[in-house]
C-alpha cells in the first residue's frame, strides 16, 4: 500500500483529527510491506533511524508510533523519501490518515464524515461526499468482515445476509444480528452495521 494510494482514498482537506482512540491495534497487512521494504533497503539500520526521525515529528499530536508509519510504507515510499521527493507535511498527512483508517476498521466514522452516500458494495455509508458510488472508504470493512456505521435504517430484504424461512416475511440474519424468536420481518427497518445490500437491491436503485 502506497501513501498515494491511501491519500487518494481519503480527503487531503480533512477536518483536524480528535482524539478518541487509544488503541493499539496491530495491523498484519501492513507488516509484509515492511518486510519487503527492509530487504529491498541496504544500509537499512542507518536509514531506518534517519527516517524514524523525520517520522516523529510527520506524528507528533497523533494517536501512531513512527515505527507503526513506517511499516505502513511501501518500499516505494521510502526510497521517494531518502531521495527528498516526500515532505515531512506529506508524512503527517500520510499519518493521519493512517490514524483515520484505524479508527475505521473498528467501526468508527470520522468526525468529518458528515454526508451520506450509497455504495453499491456496502449500501448506506458515511462519507465526505453525497451520492451514489461503486467503491468507498468503507469497503475495506466489508471485506474484512467488520462492521460499518450507519447513517440510516435498512430492510432485511435488502440484505443478502437475510436468509427467508417458509414465510412470506420472516426469516433470520445470516450474521447473528439480534432478532426476535420468530425472526426478522424483511420490511421492517432498522439500524445495522452487518447489512450488505444485495445484488437485486443494487440493481434497481
Ligand atoms: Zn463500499
Ligand atoms: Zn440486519
Amino acid at each position: 500500500m502506497s501513501w498515494r494510494e491511501i491519500l487518494g482514498v481519503t480527503s487531503s482537506t480533512e477536518a483536524p483529527y480528535t482524539h478518541n482512540s487509544q488503541n493499539a491495534q496491530k495491523t498484519a497487512e501492513l507488516g509484509n510491506c515492511a518486510d519487503i521494504a527492509n530487504s529491498a533497503y541496504r544500509n537499512s539500520e542507518q536509514q531506518s533511524s534517519k527516517l524514524l526521525e523525520s517520522l516523529s515529528d510527520a506524528c507528533r499530536g497523533l494517536d501512531i508510533t513512527p515505527t507503526e508509519v513506517k511499516e505502513a510504507l511501501a518500499p516505494e515510499d521510502i526510497e521517494d523519501w531518502h531521495a527528498g521527493t516526500i515532505s515531512v507535511e506529506t508524512m503527517a498527512t500520510f499519518a493521519h490518515s493512517l490514524v483515520q483508517r484505524r479508527e475505521m476498521k473498528q467501526g468508527k466514522r470520522p468526525d468529518h464524515y458528515t454526508e451520506q452516500a450509497n455504495c453499491q458494495h456496502c449500501g448506506p455509508i458515511w462519507s465526505w461526499f453525497s451520492g451514489e458510488v461503486l467503491g468507498c472508504p468503507w469497503c475495506w470493512n466489508r471485506t474484512a468482515d467488520k462492521p460499518i456505521p450507519r447513517p440510516c435504517s435498512v430492510r432485511c430484504s435488502d440484505c443478502i445476509h437475510f436468509e427467508r424461512i417458509d414465510h412470506p416475511h420472516l426469516g433470520h440474519c445470516a450474521k447473528g444480528e439480534p432478532e426476535a424468536i420468530s425472526g426478522l420481518w424483511d420490511t421492517d427497518r432498522h439500524y445495522c452495521e452487518r447489512f450488505l445490500p444485495s445484488p437485486q437491491q443494487a440493481n434497481n436503485n
